[in-house]
């Protein structure tokens, strides 16, 4: 018998004989004896019957009943009771053991992870690479403010984007200017967020190597590739009517590997800014500049028009962004056939923003290519790019301006009846229009 079951016999005993007692007390007192036995026996039946429904309840409700081993159901009930007792405790024993493995295994990650509070922005906890990444220290930090935690890393604005927060890529570790990081933020539960940081130093060194290998190389076949094109330039065909043909062609490939160089080059240049000047871009004369451009490379084979629907100007690059619009619009007449129509549009768009989208009615590109066409050199088609004289890199240069403007490229497009590919510009990229700028880019 368990140890628990004796104690609860002899409990039950005592009860009984106390019973007994005062039943006796009660009957000599009054003279009549079994009137008031009678009364205190159903008392104690009447409470154990509670007793009995109350472990019942609980019983049934983990449907654990064990079949009953003959010992009496007081026996059988207190050894459930036992049992389930202590099988909480082996169960609280794992969840305790899974715990501290959660915790082992977050604190062995080589990112940094910093458990924070979403409404007091108070660091709760982080794990061991914290301390080299981000300088984090027990308990110094702990409940300190995130913001001050991390200084100088600038994270006031970027925590309060909060859900929409995009990761904070390249930036210098508080410990070590050197030591380069990329910042994500999780929002995981209502009350907490994560912040992930990892240590992309190598990656960063070895795309810094990439970046300089291949604006060197750019660079250095920019003077051999110009003096052949300035001697193929002053080979006259008629001199030599045979070679004609050959003399075109090596004209056009010269002219296309040039073409490729200054785009590598404007790449390379693009990658390795973080920002741009500021200017006041006026919209009118660039949708103007642009709708000239696009007459000009048509040569009457479009319908193009040019919209606009906003009234503002932008803030950015005057250079730059003129370079993105027009690739948009070289594209446009190149994949699209005689015939076809380009719209050139400036709208407002919802949440106070503003779009320049170009529109044609051209070959359109199949949905499986959408997600990889702004890599550099990806082509949906190559024998038509290299036809219409592209060069694979125009849609990586248009991303990376707009990236540097904090805008954003969306592409829509259905096959056989055309695309649009639309610059969406944030409201703090919209500026009132102005007179004089409109006069001096005219100009
Ligand atoms: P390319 O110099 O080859 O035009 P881009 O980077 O400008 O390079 O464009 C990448 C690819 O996207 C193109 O090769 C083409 O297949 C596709 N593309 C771009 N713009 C359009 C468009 N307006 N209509 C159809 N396909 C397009």
């Amino acid at each position: 018998m368990s140890p628990n079951a004796r104690s609860a016999w002899f409990r039950t005993l005592g009860q009984l004989l106390l019973v007994l007692a005062l039943g006796l007390a009660a009957g000599l007192l009054l003279g009549q004896p079994w009137p008031a036995l009678t009364a205190a026996a159903l008392g104690v039946v009447a409470w154990h019957y509670w007793r009995l429904r109350g472990v019942l309840l609980r019983l049934t409700a983990r449907q654990r009943l064990a079949p009953p081993s003959g010992e009496g159901v007081w026996n059988e009930l207190d050894r459930l009771l036992y049992r389930s007792q202590a099988e909480m405790r082996t169960r609280k024993r794992r969840l305790l053991a899974m715990l501290r493995a959660y915790r082992a295994a977050a604190a062995a990650l080589p990112d940094a992870i910093v458990v924070v509070d979403r409404d007091t922005q108070r660091v709760l906890w982080f794990n061991e690479a914290a301390t080299p990444l981000l300088g984090l220290h027990y308990p110094r930090h702990q409940g300190a403010a995130l913001v001050a935690a991390l200084r100088p890393l600038p994270l006031a604005q970027w925590l309060a984007a909060g859900r929409n927060a995009e990761p904070l890529t390249d930036v210098a570790s508080p410990v070590d200017p050197g030591m380069r990081l990329n910042l994500r933020l999780i929002p995981y539960s209502e009350e907490l967020w994560l912040l992930v940081a990892r240590d992309v130093t190598r990656t960063m060194r070895l795309e810094h190597m990439r970046r300089d290998f291949v604006a060197n190389v750019s660079h250095e076949l920019r003077t051999p590739l110009t003096v052949i094109h300035g001697y193929l330039e002053m080979l006259d065909p008629d001199d030599k009517p045979d070679w004609a043909p050959m003399l075109a062609e090596m004209q056009r490939q010269s002219q296309r590997m040039n073409q490729l160089v200054e785009d590598l080059l404007t790449l390379s240049r693009l990658e390795a800014q973080d920002h741009l000047p500021e200017e006041h871009v006026a919209m009118g004369p660039m949708l103007a500049t642009l709708r000239r451009e696009a007459e000009a490379l048509s040569q009457g084979r479009h319908r193009i028009s040019a919209v606009d629907e906003v009234g503002l100007d932008l803030l950015g690059s005057n250079k730059e962004l003129h370079s993105a619009f027009s690739n948009l619009v070289s594209n446009a007449i190149r994949y699209t056939p005689a015939g076809g129509e380009i719209v050139i549009r400036f709208a407002r768009e919802p949440e106070g923003c503003a779009s320049l989208s170009v529109r044609d009615t051209g070959y359109g590109i199949p949905a499986a290519h959408l997600p990889r066409i702004t890599e550099r050199f990806y082509r949906v088609s190559n024998s038509r790019s290299r036809e219409s004289g592209g060069t694979g890199l125009g849609l990586a240069i248009v991303k990376h301006v707009l990236g540097l403007h904090h805008a954003r490229l969306e592409i829509a497009s259905e096959v056989g009846k055309g695309s649009v590919f639309a610059c969406r510009f944030g409201p703090e990229r919209l500026l009132p229009r102005d007179s004089r700028h409109a006069d001096a880019s005219a100009a």
